[in-house]
């Protein structure tokens, strides 16, 4: 189902290019820190896997990239959103150019296709408003490309479902109307929340196939934001791993599923339950770290198996594990120790 993957650099030919991004939300008590220096890119036609458990920042990469962040309460304070080459946001007061093209060259598809529907309208009026809006189309002429649509994602009898109301429709359908609605601008950049987790395992199956072949006709790149370690591996080119509002390891996504850097990553894989073997289940100790503090140290260092005086001292930066694979931890620096410390981390 993969893109062929090729031995390049990261950056060479990147749609989107995000660079140390920083997002605050003022809450009742404080402020939270929930993108820490984010930095990562997109290639045209690839498909890269944000990965993470929740709360660590995906969520808030997207919404930022679309331009999404809340007006009250939510912040960009610091970095750079560029999209085709063209800053979309930059620390300087830019603004966000979000009527520009949030919807139209970026499309985003949310884990509850409920969510992104209006009740009250038909599939097709909703599938043709941004034709009609955006594209200037006659209501006739964006009926007739919502057929199309429907017809594409595999919706049987289209020309009788766009006159039909979302709870006509299951889970599985809906999703499929989603990636319908988003495919109608012929975006290049499809970012896809979390699309399958509220779907069963059959039916996710057909919908990462779908987004695939989809993807591979229209040559369009494909931001998926997950936290399942299969759809990674059925789907990603690259994948970035976040952790505390920070991408904490980065490339390849065969080369760091096959070998994880990161002791969070490594956590996160062996936390994946094995069908073919009957094993318990090894979850990561401890919580999530605490975002309404700016960390000064690896923020996994309370949850960490390997101990270093260095770890609480100081944020590590990404160093390069291999080629196309690097990762924020201390243990890849040239001199760190051969055989860490291995601390009695409790695992649940
Ligand atoms: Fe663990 Fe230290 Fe690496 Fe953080 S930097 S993940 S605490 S070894």
């Amino acid at each position: 189902m993969k893109n062929e993957i090729q031995d390049r650099p990261l950056l060479y030919q990147s749609m989107l290019e995000i660079s140390d991004l920083y997002v605050d939300f003022s809450v009742l008590n404080g402020t939270i820190h929930a993108l820490q220096g984010v930095s990562l890119t997109v290639e045209a036609g690839k498909t890269l896997a944000i990965v993470g458990e929740s709360g660590c920042g995906k969520s808030v990469t997207a919404q930022a990239i679309m331009g999404l962040i809340p007006v009250v309460g939510g912040r960009i304070t610091k970095g750079s959103i560029r999209f085709g080459g063209q800053t979309v946001y930059a620390n300087d007061d830019t603004k966000l150019q979000k009527k520009e093209w949030a919807g139209k060259q970026i499309a985003m598809i949310f884990q509850d296709p409920m969510n992104g529907l209006n009740p009250t309208l038909t599939i097709g009026e909703q599938i043709a408003e941004p034709l009609v809006v955006h594209k200037g189309l006659s209501k006739s002429e964006g009926q007739k490309i919502a057929i199309e649509l429907l017809d594409k994602v595999r919706i049987a009898d289209a020309k009788l479902r766009i006159k039909q109301y979302p709870f006509e429709f299951s889970g599985g359908m809906l999703q499929r109307v989603m990636i319908a609605m988003s495919l109608a601008s012929e975006p290049k950049l499809l970012i896809a929340d979390e699309p399958t987790t509220a779907l069963d395992t059959t039916v996710q199956n057909q919908i990462l196939s779908l987004l695939a072949e989809i993807q591979r006709e229209q040559s369009m790149a494909l931001m998926i934001i997950t936290h399942d370690l299969g759809v990674v591996a059925k789907m990603a080119d690259q994948v970035a791993v976040m952790y505390g509002g920070r991408v904490v390891e980065r490339g390849l996504s065969d080369r760091i599923l096959a070998s994880p850097g990161h002791p969070y990553m490594q956590g996160l894989k062996e936390a994946m339950p094995n069908l073919k073997k009957a094993e318990p289940l090894t979850a990561i100790a401890g919580t999530p770290p605490d975002l309404s503090k700016l960390y000064s140290s690896c923020s996994f260092a309370p949850r960490c198996r390997y101990g270093m005086k260095v770890c609480v001292e100081r944020i590590p930066p990404l160093f390069s594990v291999r080629d196309q694979h690097t990762s924020a931890c201390w243990l890849h620096h040239d001199a760190a120790p051969a055989n860490p410390l291995v601390l009695d981390v409790p695992h649940d």
